[in-house]
């Protein structure tokens, strides 16, 4: 059974955390996953306690905290920031319930090799692996369909985590990042299912590998991408993960009233989705 999430991008600037937490419990969603940089909006008249309250009590569950950027390969004195930052979302995610904690690889326009790419993501991700572990939250590393992101590809990212070899580190799939970069389905037919943690469904303009941009994003089922064929081969290849988040970041969408966004996003991604699997529902009070 699929259980359907909601992406606060989807939504960025056009309503606020606590209107997507009403909006997305309103229409039947049963996670949601929170772009951290809405947050600080969101604590100038609330508390983390009362997100952690309305989590409690209502039946949409928090999935996951989005995204520590640029983790890998960075100076000493910036990876020191960013592993203080993951502890004050580990501290947070406890409180609020979350599975999982979205971690971006650096995107730079220098040259690394990609050993030391390799080399200084095994390390970050393992140390953030054994951070996480008392907390039973799960690091789930999302490769990025851009040229320049030092982790742009499925292959290499499942090469890493494969490496890493820890149960709480994995993948997050994100459709449009995998069709981004030309990653290919052979290579997801290969991989073990169960190291993708989490589905970022979405749809993309068509517009050529390599030059495809966030804002080209649309409705899943609307654009360019082999959906059938990443659902289908997940499905064979035992994605355990009943977890899936829509994810866009269209500014067209962002000049829509936020209500019909978040309407459009759930019928868009379950007409994709219910072709492959069951879709559970989560029920409104
Ligand atoms: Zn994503």
């Amino acid at each position: 059974m699929m259980k359907l999430g909601y992406n606060t991008a989807t939504t960025k600037e056009n309503a606020t955390l606590q209107q997507e937490m009403e909006l997305c419990e309103k229409h039947g969603y049963s996670y949601m996953e929170i772009q951290m940089d809405k947050m600080p909006a969101y604590l100038e008249e609330h508390t983390i306690d009362e997100m952690a309250d309305f989590f409690k009590s209502h039946n949409i569950k928090l999935l996951g905290l989005n995204a520590l950027v640029f983790f890998n390969n960075r100076s000493e004195e910036d990876y020191k920031a960013i592993i203080q930052e993951f502890k004050e979302w580990l501290e947070i995610g406890k409180k609020l319930g979350a599975q999982y904690i979205v971690a971006v690889p650096l995107v730079t326009e220098e040259k690394i090799s990609m050993e030391d790419i390799k080399k200084s993501c095994v390390e970050v991700l393992t140390e953030l692996s054994a951070l996480a572990e008392p907390y039973g939250i799960k690091v789930a590393l999302e490769f990025l369909g851009h040229p320049q992101a030092t982790v742009n590809t499925f292959s290499q990212g499942y090469d890493i985590v494969q490496t890493v070899n820890r149960d709480n580190v994995g993948l997050v799939l994100d459709c449009f990042h995998f069709h981004g970069m030309g990653s290919r389905l052979e290579d997801l037919k290969q991989a073990d299912g169960s190291k993708v943690f989490l589905l970022h469904i979405n749809d993309t303009d068509d517009y050529p590998i390599g030059i495809l941009t966030d804002e080209d994003r649309c409705w899943p089922g609307h654009g360019a991408i082999d959906l059938d064929g990443i659902l289908s081969t997940l499905k064979g290849n035992g994605f355990a993960g009943d977890l899936v988040s829509i994810e866009l970041f269209r500014p067209e969408y962002y000049r829509m009233d936020p209500e019909e966004v978040i309407k459009k996003s759930k019928e868009t991604m379950s007409e994709v989705i219910s072709k492959y699997y069951e879709i559970e529902e989560s029920v409104t009070q």
